[in-house]
């Protein structure tokens, strides 16, 4: 099996860069052409490939413990691949077409097949939130990243179960713990970049006007696939605990002590819990509130078919607030990984009012409105005996926050007066 996965993976990679030597670019859609399902059932791989094209950036296929294992990498040319080539390389015979032109045209126009789909560092911007498209990505793999990220999920809690037992044998460097823990935990932080995505996200098409089953060139993600998005975050990522790891994982966390390596020139020992935990969970938060997001998701209110409930900055707004809030609302103790979720919570909603040209009026709007309903609830709730010290602490920090963005809004606007 290791072996199998090495060379799997040599295969996928020179496939790439000789791909690029022959001038392909990158393809970050095609791996978009199979479902999830069909990612491990090993006879529609090796009919159809893992992936349209060799020019992905494709992560491991990895099989949930109860499937078959597929192909764990990319190793036949995809049909992107075979059709690219032929279009750059076919020599030109006057028997089949009357000029060259007429050859290229006729190769070109199979491109809105669905097995040819095409997006590049254009449309992608290495999964920075100027990419649109929630099916153009580099790591990812599926038809419905949502889904797929769901399974990777997954696949991280079945890891942190099996730690620290499954990383070490008798004789080896507890390093090995710290390292699947942190791999485990990192597909967290590729699920929450690209299922962010769907959030005022938008389909793209690259055809030209009259080609073949023509489509328009933007196409918005459906309101109920953002919402879906919405609340895959909200329950991975936002809700009490969605991450939380027993004592004693946490102390067999092992570091290198290498003179030569990385780890000497950390400022610490021991694993920065708190650290790790907040860069995972508050992703979401930082992808959602993007001013260049929220202007797409208030656009896409007005591109979205007349019929359909558009997905609206005050649903977005709303439904996160409650959702990071949802200790306070129900009156029980947040955990030192949910107040840190609060805090930037708090930083990103209360420096909306202080930089107004960065975020669309709505969104300052409803993030007023954010700093005000929170205020009131944590005002009414300081004479709650029943919370421990730090809460009562935590909360007082946020109360005053709030208070203040709110208050240097009035400060600005006497100052114009
Ligand atoms: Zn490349």
């Amino acid at each position: 099996m290791k072996q199998r996965y090495i060379k799997e993976y040599v295969i996928s990679l020179v496939a790439h860069e000789v791909g690029h030597t022959l001038g392909l670019r990158h393809n970050f859609k095609a791996s978009s052409i199979n479902t999830v399902a069909e990612l491990h059932d090993s006879n529609t791989t090796r009919r159809k490939g893992l992936s349209g094209s060799v020019m992905d950036y494709q992560p491991v296929n990895l099989s949930p413990k109860a499937m078959p294992q597929g192909e764990f990498y990319h190793t036949e040319l995809g049909p992107y691949d075979y059709w690219v080539i032929e279009y750059a390389y076919k020599p030109f015979e006057k028997k089949e077409y009357s000029s060259e032109e007429e050859m290229l045209l006729a190769i070109a126009s199979k491109n809105t097949r669905p097995e040819l789909r095409y997006g590049t560092d254009e449309d992608c911007f290495g999964n920075s939130v100027s990419g649109v498209d929630p099916l153009c990505n580099l790591f990812d793999y599926g038809s419905n990243p949502i889904e797929y990220y769901a399974e990777r999920i997954n696949m991280a809690k079945e890891i942190f179960a099996s730690l620290p037992e499954k990383a070490i044998k008798k004789g080896e460097n507890f390093n090995r713990v710290r390292v699947m823990f942190s791999r485990a935990l990192g597909q967290y932080n590729q699920g929450a970049t690209i299922v962010a995505k769907y959030i005022g996200g938008l389909y793209t098409h690259r055809n030209h006007a009259g080609d073949n089953n023509q489509t328009v060139p933007f196409t918005p993600v459906p309101p109920q696939e953002q919402r879906t998005a919405l609340e895959f975050l909200i329950k991975n990522y936002l809700v009490t605990d969605a991450l939380t790891f027993s004592p004693v994982l946490l102390n067999n966390l092992g570091i290198n002590r290498l003179s030569d390596g990385e780890d000497s020139r950390r400022d610490r020992l021991d694993f920065g819990i708190h650290d790790a935990i907040r860069n995972v969970t508050t992703s979401p938060l930082y992808r959602i509130y993007n001013p260049t997001v929220l202007a797409r998701v208030r656009d896409n209110e007005m591109k979205t078919v007349t019929g359909t409930q558009p997905f609206t900055q005050q649903e977005l707004f709303e439904s996160v607030r409650n959702a990071v809030w949802e200790e306070l609302m129900k009156n029980i103790e947040p955990s030192s990984y949910k107040r840190d979720v609060q805090r930037t919570y708090a930083d990103i909603i209360t420096a909306m009012l202080e930089t107004k040209s960065m975020v669309n009026r709505d969104a300052i709007a409803l993030a007023r409105l954010d700093c005000s309903t929170l205020r009131d609830i944590l005002k009414k709730n300081s004479t709650n005996k029943k919370l421990s010290g730090i809460s009562k602490a935590h909360y007082e920090d946020m109360l005053a926050q709030f208070t203040s963005a709110l208050d240097t809004k009035k400060d600005k606007e006497k100052q114009n007066d």
